[in-house]
């Protein structure tokens, strides 16, 4: 048996807080009590949004914490034709096509038909069907240089696949229990865009397979998309790995912690004079 591997996964695109350090120690506590690997991923396809003195801040920060983990460390900007030919497998399933609709022709589209579904985020599920465009209007609009999304037709993948789940393993221990998939919440979700070979749910996929991850523990804001990953893993013949969804971090309005609200970071922190150990305190405390 390989020794089970964990990984820690962060955006450099704002500095660490409290929620991601919930993350990160949940993550090495775990490793450690089964005697597992822990490993570091920098998540940095956006590369408009991702910098280099972010991924700087946020090692400096796990250091800080007293963290060690596995070299080299893996990041996805170096990483584009593995997430190419995973989504050349899925192409050749005929399962990804391009769409061309901006977010305005979205939001227009479901205004105009009250009651359609959003998809687990919040975001409305993507509109138009495949079929209206024939594969050919679509080829030519790529040829003529158009931008486009390249998405999933999920019904035809969960078609291929059948009903999925996964083992959840709850934060604080405990046994296992099976999560059934839903993946058809999510719609046509995108794959990559034009320029860029992936996006967020393909990466992950191909990258936790590729790291040999078993277990992966992240916030509970991202239980929802496992359900994506399941179907991607299945198409690409990918193993599952077990996951824990941890319960977020809420600031004084009970909102989750995060970069775009300005959540106090963890360097800021760190200038206040806050020790490792007291981070460490209150970023597990009432964890679930
Ligand atoms: N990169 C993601 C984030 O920073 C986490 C991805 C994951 O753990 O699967 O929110």
């Amino acid at each position: 048996m390989p020794r089970p591997a964990f990984r820690f996964a962060p955006s450099p695109n704002g500095l660490l807080h409290l929620g991601h350090a919930r993350s990160v120690l949940l993550n090495e506590a775990l490793a450690r009590e089964c005697g597992g690997r822990l490993l570091l991923r920098i998540e940095d396809i956006d590369r408009e949004r991702c910098r280099p003195e972010f991924e700087a801040a946020l090692v400096e920060d796990l250091a800080w914490l007293g963290l060690d983990w596995e070299r080299p460390v893996r990041r996805q900007s170096e990483h584009f034709a593995d997430y190419e030919s995973a989504l050349a497998r899925l192409d050749a399933l005929g399962l990804v096509y391009p769409s061309f609709e901006s977010r305005g022709d979205i939001r227009r589209a479901v205004a105009a038909r009250p009651g359609w579904p959003s998809d687990p985020d919040g975001a409305p599920q993507f509109p138009f069907p495949r079929e209206a465009m024939s594969e050919d209007a679509r080829a030519r609009r790529v040829a003529a240089g158009e931008p486009y999304a390249l998405r999933l037709d999920m019904s035809q993948a969960v078609a291929l696949t059948g009903p999925l789940g996964w083992q959840e393993v709850e934060a604080a221990g405990g046994t296992a229990h099976h999560i059934a998939a839903e993946p058809l919440a999510w719609g046509d979700v995108i794959l990559a865009r034009k320029g860029v070979p992936t996006a967020y749910h393909l990466a992950v996929v191909v990258d936790d397979a590729l790291q040999g991850i078993s277990h992966v523990v992240r916030g509970a804001d991202l239980k929802a998309a496992t359900s994506v990953h399941r179907v991607l893993q299945a198409l690409l013949g990918l193993p599952a790995p077990r996951y824990t969804h941890h319960s977020l971090l809420l600031d004084g309005e009970g909102r989750k912690l995060s970069k775009s609200i300005g959540s106090q970071s963890l360097a800021a922190l760190r200038a206040q004079g806050v020790t490792p150990d007291e981070v460490r305190r209150r970023a597990l405390e009432g964890l679930r």
